[in-house]
């Protein structure tokens, strides 16, 4: 993948090189970017202080960072901990070899047409081939996001992973990989779909995620898997979604034996509820619904749970060694040197590997980069009743957040600086809806994420402002007759 960076780097694409040329103007027309207006400060360290601290640059991160630079917050870091091109699943875990979503979606352009991917496709392919596309290549969409990235000039320290954030008086302190440790006002957590909470393992008497002897038999489908290791292998898949099947078929085709996919469910989700819920009244209107609204929509939608892609289950119907397993929950997997034993409800298979693709889990104590406020965030569980909580556990672990993706405190004053972190990640959709993960909703949730920044810098420095506009001086009126100097100007002005 390195090398397909390097040749989008490389601008060979004529069409590309023009398209950046008029995207640059378009923003450029926009006056892109406004000037920083946020007042500088120092720290404790006697530095200057950061405005905003962006963790992460995936497709969520860079879009903040993008939408920041455009309010005219310029004074923020976005930082990433993988190298350049490994950002996000799209190069790394995921294995599909198209998108889901529909080729037509925006979002990292935030509205600029000329940095659609549309737009970024037709420059390279022509309005024909636009027509033709039937779905997005999952590289394609890296490097469109790559992209867009570097015609806004946004700046992302690859390489550079947050490591811990604590409160230091009115500020936070953050502690990278880089050795250094940096003051700032606010972070936004774009840290992905497991940035709150991590991947899910299911629990079974024999196993252990931590045990050495999972190495090389037992995967969850979000890790490295080296699939070459897998030709002639019998694999056990935990789960039918999108991922499980993927991983399922990419191990067939690079010579596995046999996957075969297993369910608890009597057969597939069937409708994906939130492709019908994928419309402006309801990705704006979502989160500003009342408690229990929110509550009613997204243990509904967590129940549904989402089909694969037909896309995904006809390649997997294609190969040789492949098959479901319905109505048949694991009870136990127990791993030895020779393969693993897996007993379901039905039988004891003996496999050679097993993969789990059971997603993401939210448990907010297991985000270790936050591990000096977790015990105080405020989840669902804090405003729901104790029966209802017990009865949707997991909707109960989402973080509760405010109006601007920020954490809130379970016991207020316990833990300074809460507020000032944004969770911009998969825990936010109980709160907010689906506005900081999957695409459709991406702009919806950046223009809802960075005015609530701006507005909160904005009224935290007011009286600097204030100050500010007191001690304005513009000579307007100069070039006049008119023009009365300061000292001898009637009344305040
Ligand atoms: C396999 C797969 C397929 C998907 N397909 C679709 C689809 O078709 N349509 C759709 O709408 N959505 C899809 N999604 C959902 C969603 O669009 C993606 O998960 C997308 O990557 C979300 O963007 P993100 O920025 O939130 O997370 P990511 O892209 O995962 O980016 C988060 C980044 O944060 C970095 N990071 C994490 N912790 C730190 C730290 N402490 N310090 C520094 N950096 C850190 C990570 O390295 C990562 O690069 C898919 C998801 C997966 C997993």
């Amino acid at each position: 993948m390195d090398s397909v960076v390097e040749s989008e780097r490389a601008g060979g694409d004529q069409g590309l090189a023009a398209l950046r040329k008029t995207a640059r103007h378009d923003l450029a027309r926009l006056n892109y970017p406004p000037a920083n207006w946020v007042p500088e400060c120092a720290g404790p360290d006697g530095k200057r202080v950061l405005d905003v601290l962006v963790v992460g640059a995936g497709m969520c991160g860079q879009t903040v960072g993008y939408g920041l630079l455009r309010e005219g917050i310029g004074n923020i870091r976005v930082i990433e901990r993988e190298t350049h091109g490994r950002e996000g699943p799209w190069n790394t875990t995921a294995r599909m070899p198209i998108l889901r979503s529909p080729k037509h979606l925006t979002g990292p352009d935030l509205g600029v047409p000329s940095l659609t991917f549309r737009a970024w496709y037709e420059a390279q392919h022509g309005a024909g081939g636009w027509q033709k596309l039937y779905k997005i290549a999952r590289l394609d969409w890296l490097l469109y996001l790559l992209w867009v990235r570097e015609v806004v000039g946004l700046k992302v320290e690859n390489g550079v992973a947050l490591l811990k954030l604590e409160p230091a008086g009115d500020l936070l302190r953050a502690t990278l990989s880089t050795g250094e440790t940096i003051h700032t006002r606010k972070v936004v957590m774009a840290n992905g779909r497991d940035g709150s909470g991590g991947f899910r393992w299911p629990s079974f008497p024999s196993f252990d995620p931590g045990d050495p002897r999972r190495k090389g038999r037992v995967f969850h489908t979000l890790e490295d898997i080296d699939f070459t290791k897998l030709a002639g292998k019998r694999i056990g898949v935990l789960g039918v979604l999108a991922t499980a099947i993927d991983n399922a078929c990419t191990a067939l085709e690079a010579g596995a034996a046999e996957a075969i996919c297993y369910a608890r469910r009597p057969h597939l989700p069937q409708v994906n509820k939130s492709k019908g819920v994928s419309f402006p009244g309801f990705q704006r209107g979502q989160g500003v619904l009342d408690d229990d609204w929110r509550w009613k929509i997204y243990t509904y939608m967590l129940a549904a749970g989402s089909p694969p892609p037909h896309e995904s289950v006809l390649r997997g119907q294609k190969l040789k060694g492949f098959s479901f397993r319905f109505a048949e929950p694991w009870t136990d997997v127990a791993v030895d040197k020779d393969g693993v034993t897996v007993t379901t409800t039905k039988s004891t298979e003996r496999f050679d590997v097993v993969l789990f693709g059971t997603g993401f889990d939210i448990d907010m104590g297991r985000v270790k980069e936050l591990a000096a406020f977790s015990p105080n965030v405020k989840l669902w569980a804090d405003v729901r009743t104790p029966e209802e909580a017990k009865a949707d556990a997991e909707a109960a672990r989402y973080p509760y957040l405010g109006p601007g993706f920020e954490l809130l405190e379970k016991a207020p004053g316990g833990t300074p600086r809460l507020g000032d972190i944004h969770l911009f990640n998969w825990g936010s959709i109980l709160s907010q809806g689906a506005l900081a993960g999957d695409i459709p909703g991406l702009a919806f949730g950046v223009n809802r994420l960075v005015p609530a920044i701006s507005n909160a810098l904005f009224r935290d420095d007011i009286a600097r402002h204030v100050q500010n506009m007191h001690a304005l001086e513009d000579p307007e009126l100069a070039p006049t007759d008119y023009f009365v100097p300061r000292d001898k100007r009637a009344g305040t002005l």
